[in-house]
């Protein structure tokens, strides 16, 4: 049996409450007291990642080094880590059945009845502990998915459930996320929906060792004491989670709780070394008392459901914590923008990012707003599908190939600027098949990437399956738009710049994947910078 402790971090009452938050504040304490920490999430749906839902249903998809397709739980995890997570940390009900049912047509299960107990939980368990058999941690967090009481998420709590007896007294404990509403006529915090929740996992066998409770008013000590009583739990495991202002306060908040200490003596671990936040302390003042502001446009897509940008609005705040600035992102929806009403849409915004996406719509708008940006020599920003559609604006309205498109959205175009490579072609499954993960790209020197990143060596992670079709490469440099950033063994464009304009860096990777609150990511810092020498 490993070496590691676990904590399990369960939720109750109400989805959304932030688990993956709590988890990752809880981590971020835990690692400035000098453990180390990771954290991994389980989702109870039966897809084998989430590479092929649509970012409508859980916000992005978050890729890793490794070239997973994950949760965006685990940006927050690294955001606030600053350590690369993999495809361990985050396991689907539809991974677990794929490995248990491949297993069965092997043979391994020797004729027996394959069963949701013991086979899925044993694959769930022997999930749960890899990272910490790898000897790299000290701490694993598991944050399940879902709420407590979901059919779904059974097998997860009876597999927590058998773990915590096998792996022994202080070496697993549970931390129940719940919400302790307010009722306005009754001029209350309501504890009941705590107490039913913690009753449903009493009843999956599990007892919670500390209750995180979400509240948008004070947790008077009679009210922790009652919910301490009523849930079997200590007195100091009752832990306030006030609504903050930023989730980077949450690790402050959850400090000043005591909640990494309560944990630390839970798990019998020693909690003599004083956290070390010095480094987020100074992020939170510079993102607390900001110097000037910039105004940046959004152009997606998605943009209803701001999840869906999660990674790139965090990076924006890192970014602007860098420049001391706060940065207030608009969301423009790219399906009503049009040449007719761009100016009045865009005009007063001193950057224009354009977002990523898959398939045809708002693909005009998009077009529009690349228009925009250059013409109007704003800063402009373009991520992956925001690249491509600046290649393909440049090669038609510069270049003079009317018809240039993307064969993802044109497949019969005499120039198809952003195509399908080969190996793409005989792809049949549509599920992890993308280029995916890190690859290494070589800068120009004197290139706004290479400014901004400071070297000319870099590595940054892909999600896409169409690229620059090189085909085009001599007519589109010359014409002015430039190739400055190409991956070394493949010969793939992977930025591109426009010249004679302030900031146009377009870029096939999705740099905003890799910005943490210790390492702001440098290309949303040089084109903040940008945005602020435009505005003033
Ligand atoms: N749809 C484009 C492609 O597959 C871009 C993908 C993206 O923006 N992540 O290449």
């Amino acid at each position: 049996m490993s070496q590691s402790k676990y904590i399990f971090v369960t939720g109750g009452v109400t989805s959304s409450l932030g688990k993956g938050i709590i988890a990752a504040s809880l981590a971020k304490l835990l690692q400035s007291r000098g453990y180390r920490v990771t954290i991994q999430k389980f989702d109870p749906y039966l897809n084998v990642d989430p590479g092929t839902l649509n970012p409508y249903e859980h916000g992005e998809c978050y890729v890793t080094e490794d070239g997973a397709e994950t949760d965006l739980d685990l940006g927050h995890y690294e955001r606030f880590l600053n350590v690369p997570t993999s495809q361990a940390n985050n396991v689907t009900t539809g991974r677990v059945y794929q490995t248990v049912i491949e297993n069965e047509r092997k043979g391994v299960y020797l004729g027996k009845t394959v069963q949701v107990i013991p086979h899925i939980t044993d694959e769930i368990k022997r999930r749960m502990l890899v990272l910490g058999e790898s000897g790299d941690y000290d701490i694993v967090i598991t944050e399940i998915g879902g709420t407590v009481g979901d059919i779904e998420s059974l097998p997860y709590v009876e597999s927590m459930r058998q773990l915590i007896w096998e792996l022994g007294d202080s070496n697993a404990i549970v931390v129940h996320l719940t919400l302790v509403p307010y009722l306005k006529a009754a001029g209350e915090l309501k504890t009941k929906p705590t107490q039913h929740s913690v009753k449903s996992l009493l009843e999956l066998g599990v007892q919670p060792d500390i209750l995180v409770c979400r509240t948008e008013h004070p947790l008077s000590p009679d009210l922790k004491k009652k919910l301490a009583l009523f849930c079997n739990v200590q007195g100091n495991s009752v832990i306030e989670a006030r609504d903050l202002k930023t989730i980077y306060e949450v690790p402050m908040a959850m400090l000043k709780e005591k909640l990494d200490k309560v944990v630390l003596a839970k798990l019998k671990l020693k909690s003599s070394n004083e956290p070390n936040l010095e480094q987020w302390s100074n992020f939170l003042f510079r993102l607390e008392h900001p110097k000037s502001e910039v105004k940046i446009a959004l152009v997606g897509k998605y943009v209803e459901l701001p999840d869906a940008y999660k990674s790139i609005s965090e990076a924006f705040i890192h970014a602007g914590a860098a420049k001391e600035c706060e940065v207030q992102v608009t969301y423009i929806h790219s399906e009503y923008l049009s040449p007719e009403n761009v100016e009045s849409k865009l005009k007063g915004f001193a950057g224009i990012l354009v977002a990523p996406g898959f398939g045809s719509r708002g693909i005009e708008g998009k077009l529009t707003a690349v228009k925009y940006a250059r013409e109007n020599k704003i800063p402009f920003f373009g991520i992956c599908l925001g690249m491509q559609i600046s290649v393909i604006e440049f090669a038609r309205n510069v270049v003079g190939f009317s018809d240039a498109h993307s064969s993802e959205m044109s497949a019969d175009t005499t120039h198809p600027v952003i195509a399908l490579m080969e190996e793409q072609k005989e792809m049949e499954n549509y599920g992890g098949t993308m280029r995916l993960g890190a690859y290494d790209c070589e800068l120009v020197k004197g290139s706004h990437a290479a400014k901004a990143y400071g070297k000319t060596k870099i590595s940054e992670r892909h999600r896409h399956r169409y690229e620059f079709n090189n085909e085009f490469k001599e007519a589109v440099q010359s014409a002015g738009m430039k190739i400055t950033g190409t991956n070394p063994k493949t010969g793939l464009a992977e930025i591109v710049e426009v010249e004679n304009h302030p900031w146009f860096v377009g870029v096939q990777f999705h740099p905003e994947l890799k910005s943490t609150v210790e390492n702001p990511h440098p290309l949303f810092v040089g084109f903040v910078g940008a945005a602020l020498n435009f505005k003033g």
